[in-house]
């Protein structure tokens, strides 16, 4: 059995994970969906719908993936988990009619206070 005694561990600052490599956590922390950076106002908007969105794949076929589009703004918008895959970058046909979720809005309604 191989022990390692005295390894420095870094936490990150807003969930559980813990990474040995420094970088590493650094880059996580600012990817990671606890981080109150990363969170979107759509979250939990009552202005939040699902949409199918089309796109074409690699053999130019027409695929259709799940979206969201705002009703109040009548956009459609995509999630932060969608920036932080740079998916918009790498495809940028798909998400030519889309913005990214914004982390504010005036327009953000809930469900309990309506
Ligand atoms: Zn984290």
């Amino acid at each position: 059995m191989k022990v390692k005694e005295n390894v420095t561990v870094y936490y990150c600052d807003h969930c559980n994970k813990k990474l040995i490599v420094k970088r590493a956590m650094e880059k996580h922390e600012q990817l990671c969906y606890k981080n109150p950076e990363n969170t979107r106002a759509c979250s939990g908007c009552l202005f939040l719908k699902e949409v199918p969105v089309e796109y074409l794949n690699r053999y130019e076929q027409t695929k259709t993936v799940r979206g969201f589009s705002c009703e109040k703004l009548n956009k459609k918008l995509y999630p932060f988990k969608v920036e932080k895959k740079g998916l918009p970058e790498e495809y940028p046909e798909t998400f030519e009619d889309q913005e990214p979720m914004p982390k504010t809005c005036v327009h953000y309604q809930d469900f309990i206070n309506l």
